[in-house]
């Protein structure tokens, strides 16, 4: 969606370009000296043989000229010398063509020249007298269009609750890990002596990172809460409005009452708005972003974290910020707010339904069963929705009817947003990460699993998360072939459980594909040797230097055929794996349904327990961090 246009400059610029015009007529008038003559004095002065006239120019609206007098004359402008060359100018009186002034002149004049239009001054001065006019109405019609946008500039609007916020933690549910980092902000705010007398150095500002309604804005205002202190807010997207230099000017008054109030918590809400990578299009729209981004950064470098102003960003879109936010420092910690799971769903239930008169026949487990997926916002709306629809039937306590009503109207309603996933589809989803995660476990080239989930996560309907060891500079082909694999392994899974394929494979075949790709063509790593082919997606016949040799038909066909033994053998080897430990993907895959999330801990000790062939790697894993106990040598 396009943001609203701004008009920074316009606003700037009348009183800019007034003062200008103003100012260059009183200062710097290079006409200065140009004496002005009445009309009628200048028809006087025409019949004064003693007066003598040089290079005189009758416009539409004035006329221009020099004049000496050599005699003393009772028309004669005083203060003027005699025998002293004047520049004059005469303006003409509008409207009656004065058509005796030519014969007069005739007469009294050797010679003149007549010009259409007005001199050049007059038209730098009416051109300039227009445009002023004209920026004038606009800002007239800025002024009316935009309320009292415009008075307010300069002045911060960040919201300032003057004690604290009474939303406390006990408000926030399903996001324990986030809380829990948060506490600890909590405890920086309010035993500021302790952390500074052992000079440690307080971080400045947290950010929260997490898709929209999964309660970021909640969970600062709940710090404020616990902590007891204020809390001032401002979002990005005011920012991305307003005229240039006004954003800055905000941040620095923000900050300013931040330093008057402190201990306080700063949030900003909508970072992304105004936190985007600099650089790009000189648009003022971004001039005023940048503005205001460099101002917030020499804000968040020149206030002593000691001083207890502790800032908290939040955002749904991290990958576009600019790096420089992220440096420490600034929003040196980062803490995710993801969507809850099931358990979480239905401490948001909870928490919500607490003011509301519930029928004995409402489970709220059941509703958190049926919405996953969705985040804390969306449950408050469809807790409302339920007691609306009580209130409609005229009833005194909400049934889970009403619930089950409300997850449909919400289901309607939240369609594109996130889509409440069917049972079955749900089950699909888990067997399919399920497939990812153990073949993840068995080989020992591949990265160990961190987490597998089921709740949808952009367009994926779930996700495996792997954490590589460390920063990667060369991948080892049994590496490739091990992410290969693993990217197989969902829709393999799918097969063996379903006997049928779903459309839901699409992103992972794509990924197989290119790293099958990349070995054959770019890595050396097949049948057809070391040898550096077009890097992949180069078509026939577009040869460049950096493309490698032509490629002949045949060549192109051997290509394709490698590509397609390393994806068949790769799927051959899983297919073997996931057969020969049905059992534990039925296993894991159930366990899935139920948690919707399985952090690695869990997830290795059900493999563990099912007898599945663990990677060397996920042993030890485990050994180390005391999940087996006696070292098993097997
Ligand atoms: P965000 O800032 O992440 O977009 P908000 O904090 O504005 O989300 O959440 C909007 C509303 O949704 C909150 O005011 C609250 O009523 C409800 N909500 C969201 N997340 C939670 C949660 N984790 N626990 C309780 N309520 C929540
Ligand atoms: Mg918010
Ligand atoms: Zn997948």
């Amino acid at each position: 969606m396009q943001k609203r246009k701004s008009y920074p400059s316009l606003v700037y610029g009348i009183p800019i370009s007034i003062l200008l015009v103003l100012g260059l007529r009183i200062i710097w008038n290079p006409w200065a000296d140009e004496k002005e003559l009445e009309y009628g004095q200048f028809l006087h002065l025409l019949d004064t043989p003693t007066v003598v006239w040089q290079d005189v120019v009758v416009r539409d609206a004035e006329i221009q000229g020099k004049i000496r007098f050599q005699q003393a004359d009772p028309h004669v402008p005083t203060g003027l010398e005699l025998n002293k060359t004047y520049p004059f100018v005469v303006t003409r009186p509008p409207g009656n063509e004065d058509f005796s002034l030519f014969d007069r002149l005739k007469k009294s004049l050797p010679t003149f020249q007549v010009k259409r239009g007005r001199s050049t001054f007059g038209w730098i001065i009416s051109i300039l007298y227009f445009v002023v006019a004209a920026l004038a109405v606009v800002a007239l019609f800025l002024y009316f269009g935009l309320g009292n946008r415009s008075l307010a500039f300069g002045k911060s609007r960040h919201r300032v609750f003057s004690r604290a916020s009474t939303i406390t933690f006990k408000d926030v549910a399903g996001i324990d890990e986030a809380k829990h980092e948060l506490s600890q902000v909590v405890d920086f705010l309010k035993n500021r002596d302790r952390y500074t007398r052992l000079g440690a150095r307080i971080p400045r500002g947290v950010l929260l990172v997490g898709p929209p309604g999964t309660g970021k804005t909640l969970l600062a205002l709940s710090v404020a809460g616990e902590a007891d202190v204020p809390f001032l807010s401002i979002s990005g997207s005011e920012f991305v409005e307003m005229y240039v230099g006004v954003g800055a000017s905000r941040v620095r008054d923000l900050f300013r009452d931040a330093g008057r109030q402190a201990p306080c918590i700063v949030f900003i809400d909508e970072l992304d708005a105004l936190g985007r990578s600099r650089g790009g299009a000189a648009h003022t729209a971004h001039q005023e972003r940048e503005q205001t981004l460099n101002q917030l950064l020499v804000e968040m470098d020149g206030f002593d974290a000691n001083q207890g102003i502790f800032i908290i960003a939040a955002t749904n879109r991290p990958e576009v910020l600019d790096t420089a936010l992220l440096r420490p420092g600034r929003f040196d910690r980062t803490v995710v707010v993801d969507r809850p799971d099931v358990d979480g769903r239905e401490q948001i239930l909870q928490v919500h339904t607490q003011k509301i008169q519930l029928d004995s026949s409402v489970n709220l487990r059941k509703v958190a069963n049926l919405t996953p997926g969705l985040a804390g916002a969306d449950l408050a709306n469809i807790v409302n929705e339920a007691a609306l629809l009580a209130a409609k039937r005229n009833a005194n306590s909400v049934t889970m009817t009403d619930m089950n009503e409300a997850i449909e109207r919400g289901a309607i309603g939240l369609e594109r947003k996130s889509r409440i996933m069917l049972f079955e589809e749900k089950q699909r989803i888990a067997v399919h990460e399920a497939g990812h995660a153990l073949v993840a476990c068995a080989l020992p080239d591949s990265d160990l699993v961190h987490k597998v989930s089921i709740i949808p996560r952009g367009l994926a309907g779930g996700y495996v998360l792997q954490r590589p060891e460390n920063d990667r500079l060369i991948i080892r082909q049994k590496e490739l072939e091990a992410r290969i694999q693993v990217a197989l392994g969902g829709t393999i899974a799918e097969e063996l459980t379903f006997q049928e394929l779903s459309s839901g494979a699409t992103a992972d075949l794509q990924h197989a594909t290119q790293l099958a790709e990349q070995m054959v063509r770019e890595y050396g790593m097949s049948k057809l040797g070391r040898i550096y082919y077009a890097a992949p997606g180069t078509r026939f016949l577009e040869s460049t230097p950096e493309s490698g040799p032509q490629l002949s038909e045949a060549t192109l066909r051997e290509i394709d055929m490698e590509i397609r033994r390393i994806l068949q053998d790769a799927l051959e080897q899983v297919r073997t794996l996931l057969e020969t430990s049905h059992e534990t993907l039925t296993l894991v895959t159930e366990r899935l349904i139920t948690k919707e999330v399985l952090e690695d801990k869990e997830l290795f000790e059900l493999l563990y327990g099912s007898g599945f062939p663990l990677s060397d790697k996920v042993r030890t894993r485990m050994q180390l961090s005391g999940m087996l106990k006696q070292v098993d040598n097997g």
